[in-house]
């Protein structure tokens, strides 16, 4: 199974997306995850990411691009993968296309999560206390003032993929408002139904032939020609044999009327 899984900072994609790799067992690969652990490693990467993620905006498309492309080659995407903030941007949707057609590969679905933002400030907040109570560190972009910048990011450049994606017919949508546990399910039965479409288009080349067993065709069509084959070559030299005779006979006739 491989899949997007769309939504505006704070929606859930990332519970949801662990959620669907456990389900699922498929790897979640998360880009915000994989450009915060360059970050703290201070990697190449790491180091041109660290200031753009703290202002709350894109970082570079060929840089995420990158990451994506030797990513989902790994053991443990072969599975499948869940795709949590990636693509951000059409270009990215366009990279992400043409690499998984270089692979072989294909999407079963993108799922978009629709919430109504007026929460999204509210969630966020959560979250931080969340982390900060656990004694976890707190992203840094987990603020009032760098959520508005990752908005209007999302609004500008990642909702459009919504359309995109729903013009090549793969969207699927989930109320992400309603509690975790109904989120998950509303998102595993848009899969289901997502399965069940493409199975319905999939060709079936070399597919077994259902035939129908009535009592005529209990008896193999081919042996009924060969039976009917040998019964008719009896028929045949009967009828050539009274030729030959009368040939034969016309001979001996004219033998005789010559030795007259
Ligand atoms: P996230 O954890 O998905 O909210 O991502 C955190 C931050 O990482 C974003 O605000 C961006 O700065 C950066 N980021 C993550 N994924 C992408 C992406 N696909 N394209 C560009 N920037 C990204």
């Amino acid at each position: 199974m491989r899949l997007i899984l769309l939504g505006p900072p704070g929606a859930g994609k990332g519970t949801q997306a662990n959620w669907l790799a456990e389900r699922y067992k498929i790897a979640q690969l998360s880009t915000g995850d994989m450009l915060r652990e360059a970050v703290a490693k201070q990697t190449a990467i790491g180091l041109k990411a660290r200031d753009i993620m703290a202002r709350g905006e894109l970082v570079p498309d060929d840089l995420v691009i990158g990451i994506i492309a030797d990513r989902i080659q790994q053991p443990d995407a072969k599975n499948g993968f869940i795709l949590d903030g990636f693509p951000r941007t059409v270009a990215q949707a366009d990279a992400l296309e043409k690499l998984l057609e270089s692979l072989g590969m294909n999407l079963d679905a993108v799922v978009a999560l629709i919430v109504d933002e007026a929460i999204l400030v509210r969630r966020i907040e959560t979250r931080a206390s969340e982390m900060q109570a656990k004694g976890q560190a707190v992203r840094t972009d987990d603020n009032p003032e760098t959520l508005r910048s990752r908005i209007a990011a999302y609004r500008a450049l990642t909702e459009p993929l919504i359309d995109y994606y729903r013009r090549k017919g793969s969207l699927r949508t989930v109320d992400g408002m309603e509690p975790i546990g109904q989120v998950s399910a509303a998102i595993g039965r848009q899969l289901a139904a997502a399965k069940a479409e493409s199975a319905k288009k999939r060709p079936t080349y070399g597919a077994p032939k259902i035939v129908k067993k009535t009592s005529r065709k209990a008896v193999p069509r081919r042996a009924g020609l060969r039976k009917a084959k040998k019964a008719s070559k009896p028929a045949r030299k009967a009828k050539r044999k009274p030729l030959k005779a009368k040939k034969k006979s016309k001979g001996r006739k004219a033998a005789a009327r010559r030795k007259k």
